[in-house]
């Protein structure tokens, strides 16, 4: 078989060629390269989409987690940054932007364990820190694209009075019932990262948010930290999205939802062929009405078998991959900058047992089938 990737960029290359380089070819005319019409046209675009008062588009996704925490920070203690004493709530299972994005804003993050069906925070755990401990806000991340209990989050926020910030990079067009993933805190932090489910052709990011206030903010931050450059007021950032990469994500978005549903039906293929084989658990939501966009299909592989079948895979020519093999509080950064409340032991457990399957929108359910099949083989 010839080799199958996790994803296959250059065939979305072309499915969707025509509308890319007609785009493409636009930004060629009017050279108007930073904060271009794009931009504009693709915040509102997605502001529409995600039902937000205010998307603005910055240069990364981790420059969305950042940028909205320091507007916070500004907005709610007056002060540019946090200080190491403002403790921040978030999981270790997640890709490093995530505490990274807390540490940059001048706080502590927190890091409570997962659940393990979800792989996302436990709310339960959070209860308990904050029974105890103080906190100023919760980054709930939705990993692999599948939704946190984000109705308890927010119950959570209100009753001890913290902000929610929406770890949203892979889970674009994700819901909780009928609410988008990245609208219901105080700011959603969306990525563009190629490998996303709204990807570009190079690095991008969004902030989303229903406050006046943090929106403003947050456009002075990405600007330098002024409203024009002889007014510059807060330690800023040279963060704006790209006018090219507006241009990319404006036609790429046509094909967000549709793709969205064909890596629903593919996590529905492997489903089906893995959910009775007892080393295997298949991936669960919170519950049956989450709408979870699998930016990764990830398994559970029991009883040690994970690595071994991952050699095995490859050599069948089907690429796997472990994400995250390392979690944050294990990572030499968060040495001494984190709070760890109590054991990590389920996201210790998970590190060693998922596995991520290819997840290309575009596989034929025919290849969907073969890569099943060779996982069953090598099991
Ligand atoms: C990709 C990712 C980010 C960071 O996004 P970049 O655009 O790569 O900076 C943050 N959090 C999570 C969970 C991610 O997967």
């Amino acid at each position: 078989m010839k080799n199958i990737n996790l994803l296959d960029l250059p065939r979305e290359y072309k499915y969707m060629k025509k509308g890319i380089d007609a785009a493409l070819k636009q930004c060629l005319v009017h050279h108007n390269w930073i904060l271009g019409l794009q931009v504009k046209a693709l915040e509102e675009r997605i502001a529409g989409y995600l039902g937000s008062k205010y998307c603005l588009g910055v240069a990364s996704g981790t420059d969305a987690l950042v940028i909205s925490l320091r507007a916070l920070a500004i907005k709610l203690k007056k002060k540019e940054y946090f200080t190491s004493s403002d403790k921040i709530i978030t999981t270790p299972f997640t890709f490093t932007a995530t505490g990274e994005a807390i540490l940059g804003s001048g706080a502590t993050p927190v890091f409570i364990d997962i659940d393990p069906v979800t792989y996302n925070i436990d709310t339960g755990k959070i209860r308990k820190f904050l029974e105890t401990s103080k906190a100023i806000g919760i980054i709930p991340v939705h990993l692999f694209g599948n939704p946190c209990n984000m109705p308890e989050i927010l119950n959570i926020a209100e009753e001890y009075g913290l902000f929610v910030i929406e770890d949203t990079a892979q889970a674009f067009g994700g819901k909780w019932q009928d609410k988008k993933l990245g609208s219901m805190g105080q700011a959603g932090a969306f990525s563009f990262f190629p490998s996303k489910n709204l990807g570009g052709f190079g690095d991008g990011g969004m902030i989303a948010t229903n406050d006046e206030n943090i929106s403003e903010l947050a456009g002075i931050l990405r600007q330098h930290g002024g409203k024009n450059k002889c007014d510059a007021r807060y330690i800023g950032y040279n963060s704006r999205l790209d006018t090219v990469q507006a241009a990319v994500l404006l036609e790429k978005i046509k094909y967000v939802e549709e793709f969205n549903c064909r890596r629903r039906k593919i996590a529905q293929i492997y489903n089906e062929n893995f959910i009775d084989n007892p080393d295997l658990v298949i991936p669960q939501s919170d519950k049956k009405d989450c709408y979870h966009v699998y930016n990764q299909y990830t398994l559970r592989v029991l009883n040690g078998k994970r690595d071994l079948l991952q050699q095995k895979l490859k050599q069948a020519g089907v690429v796997t991959a472990i994400y995250y093999p390392v979690p944050l509080h294990k990572m030499q950064v968060f040495n001494g900058r984190c709070v760890i409340p109590k054991n990590l032991l389920e996201t210790e457990k998970a590190i060693g047992e998922v596995l991520s399957l290819p997840i290309e929108p575009l596989l034929a359910e025919k290849e969907v089938l073969k890569i099943s099949k060779a996982l069953k083989k090598a099991l």
